[in-house]
């Protein structure tokens, strides 16, 4: 495939979504993000990287950083994290609280902010230091050294973090928390925070469409656990719209504020795109609209 000739389409196709939506304004710092940026980048499985638009200006991470947390996880403890949360669809806001008390304080899936929280708590306890694990690895998996932490989301996230620590306040009352909640709450927000550009996730997120093999050949992950990712992305990765951009795309994806969106096509390449206008559910517009347009010119999907 000729793929710069097909990204140079998706583009043109989404010209006129860009821009469309609402840029995150929960997060102050957030609020101030151009909503006219654009960029899409793939890499392929053995790491040949393309792109267009803005696809080398990084921007804020947000959920994305969910999916990765969830395999260094996964790539230490095994199996043992689903005992404290689930893999269902909320089919509520990422934020929402409601589900919690009558589920007993296990979140529904790791891709919604409480769901992240127990995550990130046992990859605290694993490593002593989640989100410096979590910038480690992206460093490496991306080969991007410069990859860091926005000390100014981060602390404007910080100050502004009532919903997350009423959720893992919450859920420690339930005895799902180990550490304590402002230990926890900080590698959370930092974790949100890290700036990437869409080549520097596409490439980080390889293993995924390697089947748990990182770029040197070794394994983070196993086949199966890869496959499990990719599946609670399809269905849980974009919140209470994952019905509608399995539909649309149809592909495993996982999207952030930040107005970022990863997609996985197994066995071929990964996808990352990014423009800042988000829909009600809190996803790119542009962002959608590009992956559907990029499955639909292609055929690639898992379906
Ligand atoms: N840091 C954001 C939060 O906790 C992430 C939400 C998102 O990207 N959907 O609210």
């Amino acid at each position: 495939m000729d793929h710069a000739r097909v990204l140079a389409q998706v583009h043109d196709l989404v010209k006129d979504h860009i821009g469309r939506g609402r840029v995150a304004d929960y997060i102050p710092a957030l609020s101030r993000v151009d909503p006219g940026r654009f960029g899409l980048a793939l890499a392929t499985c053995d790491g040949e990287v393309h792109g267009v638009g803005d696809w080398r200006t990084p921007f804020s991470v947000q959920s994305v950083s969910k999916v990765f947390t969830l395999a260094l996880v996964l790539a230490r403890d095994g199996d043992t994290i689903w005992r404290r949360v689930g893999r269902e669809p909320s089919g509520n806001p990422f934020n929402s609280l409601v589900q919690l008390e009558y589920e007993n304080g296990i979140p529904r899936n790791p891709f919604v902010n409480a769901g992240a929280l127990v995550v990130t708590d046992r990859l605290l306890t694993l490593t002593g230091d989640s989100s410096g694990e979590l910038r480690s690895f992206l460093r490496e998996a991306s080969g991007n050294p410069a990859v860091d932490v926005d000390t100014e989301v981060a602390a404007s996230e910080e100050a502004h973090s009532h919903r997350n620590a009423a959720l893992a306040h919450f859920m420690a009352g339930y005895g799902n928390i180990d550490n304590p909640v402002q230990d926890l709450l900080h590698h959370y927000v930092r974790q949100c925070s890290l700036t990437m550009n869409c080549a520097d996730l596409a490439l980080a997120a390889g293993f995924l469409a390697r089947h748990g093999l990182l770029a040197d050949g070794s394994r983070l992950i196993s086949r199966s656990e890869a496959k499990r990712i990719n599946a609670v992305m399809l269905t849980c990765g974009t919140y209470d719209e994952a019905g509608e951009f399995a539909y649309r795309v149809g592909l495993p994806g996982k999207s952030g504020v930040g107005g970022g969106i990863l997609a996985v096509i197994p066995g071929r390449c990964t996808l990352c795109v990014w423009s800042p206008g988000l829909d009600a559910k809190g996803n790119s517009v542009a962002g959608v609209a590009a992956l559907d347009a990029f499955t639909s010119l292609t055929g690639w999907s898992v379906f």
